[in-house]
């Protein structure tokens, strides 16, 4: 469900023309519909609302701070996966007590700025960080809350590269290890056990793995409370998947149901975790067509957008749906869809069938709001394009498109080679 549609054979965005904001801005450029992201988040949130739950917006999928801002105003919290975000988190109006801190990698000067900002808690990935946040803690003169992330190794059956919760992961504490860590946490004289985490990897379609770590974190927080450790929190981690192509993930309402039949009655928080399912089909990127061409095997179709720009095609070979911005019926081709990039993974589409392109035409490629800008490099010294957000009839640039002079900030020609 999106607001992104063709009315009489012209896509728009809510109720602006894309064509005219390709027109203002240029083109490649992000675009994000207001409407579909609070509906999105709204729907997701509504359907837990029968237990004392808290929505934490994974922000590494889009942390645009008109976006974080915007789920915020929503009574959202946030995830986050750095100091970086935790910045931007902040920036963005934040209630640092709806904060969850996770990743495996923390730094001591990104816990120590999460404990003085007064996040609600943070998502522990192994005994020696358990050890290293207790010494910043001891610092600080505060007392760090903290989940330790359980793998509860289970096969979440999507790609290789997103799924984080079986054994062969880096992610988390295996279960087994679990009740060991729990018990060195507590003993920890500035730790405060408060909560059990997993997240079981990213684009899940089925709501049976999420249901099988559920059971298996019931069992582990039943022994917990039974060696008299408090678990007020059960933090489920993200992981819902959307519509790309053909795909059929559960809507929030029957996912929320099927975890609500587990968590009932069970006396904890529930934090969420998701990413992905509120943004992705929020956003899109529109690109103008640059060249044709042919060989005796293949057809191109050259674009302004690139991999650095949209890297998940080339990165999980994922499948994004490339619609005319203009459509109208013209003969079909099948071609790869490409960017100007000297790579041979430089494709944002491939073998796909697609209306014949004239040059200087608007593609939109859909389901690019989630992890689409914010894995976006300036490989190729390309500067980042704009990020535009419609509400209604408005247009509001929410990133100005880079400058070369940003690409060379921060960069310096030592003396010595100046005056060689
Ligand atoms: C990436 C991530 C999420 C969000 O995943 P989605 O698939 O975008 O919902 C949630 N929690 C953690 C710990 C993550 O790393």
């Amino acid at each position: 469900m999106h607001y992104f549609e063709y009315k009489k054979g012209e896509l728009y965005c809510e109720r602006v023309p894309i064509r005219r904001i390709a027109q203002e801005v240029g083109t490649p450029f992000y675009l994000y519909s207001y409407r579909t992201l609070v509906r999105h988040f709204k729907v997701f949130d509504e359907a837990f609302e029968k237990v004392p739950h808290l929505v934490c917006y994974s922000m590494k999928a889009n942390s645009n701070l008109a976006i974080l801002r915007l789920f915020v105003t929503l009574g959202a919290g946030m995830d986050i996966v750095s100091g970086g975000e935790l910045y931007r988190a902040l920036k963005a109006g934040a209630d640092p007590q709806k904060i969850v801190f996770s990743g495996v990698g923390k730094r001591t000067d990104e816990m120590e700025d999460a404990l003085k900002s007064g996040i609600l808690m943070f998502n522990v990935e192994s005994s020696m960080e358990l050890q290293t946040l207790n010494e910043v803690a001891g610092r600080l003169g505060i007392k760090a809350p903290i989940s330790i992330r359980v793998n509860p190794d289970i096969d979440a059956k999507t790609h290789p590269y997103i799924t984080t919760g079986m054994k062969q992961n880096k992610f988390g504490i295996d279960i087994l290890r679990a009740p060991k860590a729990y018990r060195l946490a507590s003993e920890l004289p500035n730790l405060e056990v408060v909560g059990i985490d997993c997240h079981l990897g990213s684009q899940l379609v089925d709501v049976e793995p999420f249901v099988e770590a559920l059971k298996k974190l019931k069992a582990l927080v039943e022994d917990l409370r039974k060696e008299g450790m408090e678990i007020h929190y059960l933090d489920l981690g993200g992981g819902l998947g959307i519509t790309y192509n053909d795909e059929e993930p559960p809507h929030p309402y029957e996912y929320a149901s099927n975890v609500l039949d587990e968590i009932q009655r069970f006396n904890c928080t529930l934090i969420l975790e998701p990413g992905r399912v509120i943004v992705g089909n929020a956003g899109i990127l529109v690109t103008q067509v640059l060249y044709t061409k042919e060989n005796e095997e293949k057809r191109f179709v050259i674009v302004d957008a690139a991999m650095n720009d949209l890297v998940r095609p080339s990165y999980y070979g994922s499948f994004h749906q490339i619609l005319p911005v203009q459509m109208d019926t013209r003969e079909e081709i099948v071609a790869d869809v490409v960017g100007p990039i000297c790579e041979s993974a430089d494709f944002l589409a491939k073998g796909r069938k697609i209306p014949k392109p004239n040059p200087g035409e608007l593609f939109a490629v859909m389901s690019a709001g989630a992890y689409g800008f914010s894995m976006s490099t300036n490989y190729n010294s390309r500067p980042r394009v704009a990020e535009v957000m419609v509400r209604d009839d408005e247009i509001h640039v929410i990133r100005q498109r880079e400058d070369y002079e940003d690409l060379v900030r921060g960069e310096s020609i030592p003396d010595f080679l100046i005056h060689p």
